[in-house]
């Protein structure tokens, strides 16, 4: 049997693809490997997936080409998805900044998918792993499975990309790319953890769960968000943010005051005999005022500081320099920056510029959004345009 389309990965982008194809009446398989469909979509946001962002807009995304998803996710809109999720029923809130969370959990959202797919007739393959994939010699593709070989007139690659591996995740995509003449843009974990440089004190691993409020950038972004303390370096939402942007060797700043009181005002204006530590534990949690003090001011009272040292400390706070050593890899990163190339890709339909057929849609483009709900949206709307054209 010769399908319509055919699509590598029932993961978020392959199913919504496989979805809209198959109610214009194409007749569409999808092949998964796992033994089950959506898994990163189970374990997303916490269990409860961040399915979408209201506010999602193109500067939420990093690509080599910023304008490239904006045709996409203007033909299918967080609202558009929303109003699938209200079709089901699904409870869901607002976490903040947009952000659309389910109230029960990130299941709902897979058995959605899967009504979706069953009111379609779309046909799924699980245990079906992909190895290769061809060109027919007249037209169309072949595909290789431990099932054996499927064929079809479209190609949809939906293989996600490098980010946990041990829930299904392979480099299929950038191999059949890199096949079809499709660059690849270097791949890097993004929204991962950061693993502080040999040389940083030791006393701050500690600290393992402490959270603040900061502000952290780098030379390219600034966010505004919560940092957390792990056993090997830092996490939390501002690191994610940042970690995308970062470079190897780059350090990042961090405001620890992130509403901006200058600290020598503050501590000029107060009692002076107090040690510095007790000061900074007024605005920070005091273990961590206390590693910091020690290690970048002295233990003693304010009276004993000059003016010219508490500019220093109130700079260091303000711009707290952090050098690290790596990322914690694709075996912790939310998500995989880089990907097949944008240049080569329509953005109206995802179909490659290079062969007729064959389509690129989610996390294996060239695309990667921030945390919040933008990944997910990225992976509706490119599977929409190329689920219209296939
Ligand atoms: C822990 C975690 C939490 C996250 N939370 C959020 C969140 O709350 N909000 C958000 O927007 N994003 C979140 N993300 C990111 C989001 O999950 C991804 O961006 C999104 O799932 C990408 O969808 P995709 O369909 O492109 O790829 P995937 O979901 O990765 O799907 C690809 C599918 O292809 C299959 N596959 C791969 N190789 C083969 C092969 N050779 N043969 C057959 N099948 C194959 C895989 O098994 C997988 O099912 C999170 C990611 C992680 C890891």
């Amino acid at each position: 049997m010769i399908y319509d389309a055919i699509i590598i990965g029932g993961g978020a982008a392959g199913l919504f693809c496989a979805i809209e194809a198959a109610k214009r009446g194409r007749k569409t398989l999808v092949l998964e490997h796992n033994s089950r469909v959506g898994r990163k979509i189970i374990i997303s946001g916490g269990g409860r997936a961040n399915f979408t962002n209201l506010r999602t807009s193109a500067e939420n995304f990093i690509s080599e080409n910023p304008h490239f998803c904006k045709s996409a996710l203007a033909r299918f809109t967080p609202h558009d998805f929303l109003s699938i999720v209200k079709k089901h029923g699904i409870d869901h809130y607002e976490k903040k900044l947009g952000q659309l969370f389910c109230r029960e959990s990130s299941l709902k959202i897979v058995e959605m998918l899967l009504d979706e797919c069953r009111a379609a007739k779309v046909e799924i393959r699980l245990n079906c792993s992909v190895n290769d994939a061809c060109a027919r010699p007249q037209s169309g593709f072949a595909v290789e499975t431990n099932q054996g070989t499927f064929e079809s007139e479209n190609l949809v690659i939906a293989s996600g990309g490098l980010s946990i591996p041990k829930i299904g995740a392979t480099g299929l995509g950038y191999r059949i790319a890199s096949k079809f003449g499709h660059k690849i843009v270097t791949t890097r974990p993004a929204l991962v953890p950061l693993v502080f440089d040999r040389s940083f004190p030791a006393e701050f691993k500690k600290l393992a769960g402490v959270s603040l409020d900061t502000v952290v950038s780098n030379s390219d972004a600034t966010f505004r968000e919560n940092l957390l303390f792990t056993h090997r370096g830092l996490s939390g939402p501002a690191i994610l943010q940042i970690s995308s942007y970062w470079k190897k060797g780059e350090e990042v700043s961090i405001d620890l005051f992130p509403d901006g009181k200058p600290l020598a005002s503050v501590l000029n204006s107060g009692d002076k005999q107090k040690f510095l530590s007790n000061y900074l534990a007024e605005f920070l949690p005091k273990r961590f005022a206390d590693i910091w003090t020690e290690k970048y001011a002295s233990a003693k009272p304010v009276k004993g500081f000059s003016e010219k040292e508490l500019a220093g400390v109130s700079e260091n706070l303000h711009n707290w320099k952090i050098r690290f050593e790596d990322s914690e890899g694709y075996a912790k990163a939310e998500v995989t920056a880089g990907g097949v190339s944008t240049a080569e890709i329509s953005s109206q339909t995802m179909e490659s510029k290079r062969f007729r057929g064959l389509y690129f849609i989610g996390e294996v483009v060239d695309v990667t959004g921030w945390l919040g709900g933008y990944n997910f949206q990225w992976a509706w709307s490119s599977g929409f345009a190329a689920g219209q054209s296939v």
